[in-house]
């Protein structure tokens, strides 16, 4: 599927995993993470995205810490 949007959502995503095929499609990063029960790397702070570790306790423990 080709997004209409990816150049301009690629210049705004904050995940550091720039080698992903998601990255700036934006509608199949959210359904992928979901389906995996996580969250898209862009809702976590730096420090925890760059850990690569998507999951709704590591998301809810690095926003604990803030
Ligand atoms: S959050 Fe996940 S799916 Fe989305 S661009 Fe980053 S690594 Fe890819």
């Amino acid at each position: 599927m080709k997004c209409g949007n990816q150049d301009k959502n690629v210049k705004n995503c904050t995940c550091t995993y720039i080698s992903c095929n998601k990255r700036g499609m934006c509608c199949e990063c959210v359904a992928y993470h979901r389906q995996n029960g996580e969250i898209p790397g862009c809702f976590f702070p730096p420090e925890a995205e760059r850990s690569y570790d998507r999951s709704i306790k590591n998301f809810i423990n690095a926003w604990s810490r803030r």
